[in-house]
């Protein structure tokens, strides 16, 4: 069990396991937000008191946005729609990560939608 923790404490998520690997996006958002993206299936996540979030939900509204509405951390997204099996958390939020030894994709969310490690 992982937990990630915004500045102030109030929001809280928990997951089964500390990432093995995150994602970095240059969509126009993630590389607004700077998040490193764990990401997980929506089941095996424990999430936040509800209200304790502020969603943010733009375009196509495929995605919301979570940050807390004391601190202003981002601290995850989920799908709206359902469509995806999986929801991610911001790995900077978790303590004790060894981020020199970590793993960091780089996703090509603006242009290809594709990982330019591949
Ligand atoms: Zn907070």
């Amino acid at each position: 069990m992982i937990e990630a923790a915004c500045h102030c404490g109030a929001v809280k998520l928990t997951a089964p396991d500390a990432p093995k690997a995150v994602t970095e996006c240059n969509c126009s958002i993630c590389r607004r937000l700077a998040a490193r993206w764990a990401y997980y299936k929506p089941s095996e996540v424990g999430l936040p008191k509800p209200g304790s979030t502020q969603p943010y939900v733009w375009g196509d509204r495929m995605l919301a946005f979570h940050r807390c509405r004391t601190c202003g951390v981002t601290t995850h997204w989920q799908s709206l729609d359902g469509a995806q099996d999986r929801m991610a958390i911001n790995a900077r939020l978790m303590d004790g990560v060894d981020w020199p030894a970590m793993r960091i994709r780089k996703f090509d969310g603006a242009d290809t939608w594709t990982y330019l490690d591949e």
